[in-house]
């Protein structure tokens, strides 16, 4: 079940459960930010708000963002992302005629500006969460639309395509252009942060990339290296408590949660929450 509200004259954000997508319109054409979780009619829903011809972006390829992405003949993305979607794509999860006729991806980059007539887009290359993650910049809205990587909810940074490392990098970038948005517009969670958040998400992410959180869990006795030798017996049974503890990005309370089918590490910070893996 799908929640339109309107936010200004020219700019939409469309409620999809737990994720949402955006519209934006200038004076000759739109631009849908993602289609949604469970959202096969993500085209016709935009095409009913504006009676400019519509273009889609997607932030990145995850499939709580792609669910409408069978409707549209092709898309801007980044490429990095292409392999994710490729493989969804040709499971079948878009479509039959999707899986059949494999869908154009127009590559964007770092630094690409679209322009929708009288509202100049900027395209900002944010890897971490997923290779290809991009954030859009609304330079005359001063709005910064951050896919899942700035958020107030918990950001998935488990599992083989995701990096630490390179997320601390791409909030470093963020957080140096910040005075170039007022609000930033994230997928999950609370539908606007300030731009603070990314500050705050950078300090987490540091912490994390410099073993705080092991060594915090460690002090409070739970050796996860340890523990994951140990075929995860004592790990299993050490991790069901939340263990608090300090960190150069402020308290910090860990607890192992399973996420479709995955142990993983959530680290709640007071401003969001990070599911990492459990040796990270
Ligand atoms: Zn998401």
């Amino acid at each position: 079940m799908t929640d339109i509200i309107k936010i200004n004259s020219n700019t939409w954000r469309i409620e999809d459960g737990f994720v949402r997508m955006f519209l934006l319109a200038g004076s000759e054409r739109a631009l849908l930010v993602d289609t949604g979780a469970t959202c096969p009619q993500a085209r016709s829903l935009a095409e009913s708000l504006t009676e400019l011809p519509v273009v889609l972006i997607n932030t990145h390829a995850d499939p709580d963002h792609i669910s409408g992405n069978g409707a549209f003949e092709e898309f801007l993305m980044h490429p990095a992302d292409e392999p994710f979607y490729r493989q969804i794509e040709a499971s079948g999860m878009l479509g039959q005629d999707a899986k059949d006729h494999p869908r154009r991806i127009v590559p964007v980059a770092d630094g690409d500006v679209i322009d929708l007539g009288g509202r100049p887009l900027e395209i900002i290359h944010i890897p971490g969460h997923t290779p290809g993650s991009v954030a859009i910049l609304d330079v005359n809205a001063r709005v910064l639309i951050s896919g899942d990587s700035v958020q107030t909810g918990d950001v998935y940074m488990f599992g083989p395509k995701r990096s630490v490392a390179d997320f601390a990098e791409s909030l470093a970038r963020l957080d140096a252009i910040k005075d170039r948005f007022d609000v930033i517009y994230p997928s999950h969670d609370a539908p606007e942060a300030a731009p603070d958040l990314t500050g705050k998400l950078l300090a987490a992410a540091k912490a994390v990339a410099g073993g705080e959180i092991q060594q915090g869990l460690k002090a409070a006795g739970v050796d996860i290296q340890q523990g994951l030798q140990d075929a995860g017996t004592a790990l299993a049974a050490a991790l069901t408590k939340t263990i608090r503890f300090g960190t150069s990005a402020g308290p910090c309370s860990c607890r192992r949660v399973n996420m479709h089918g995955t142990d993983v590490l959530l680290a709640k910070f007071e401003f969001a929450g990070l599911l990492l893996d459990l040796d990270q």
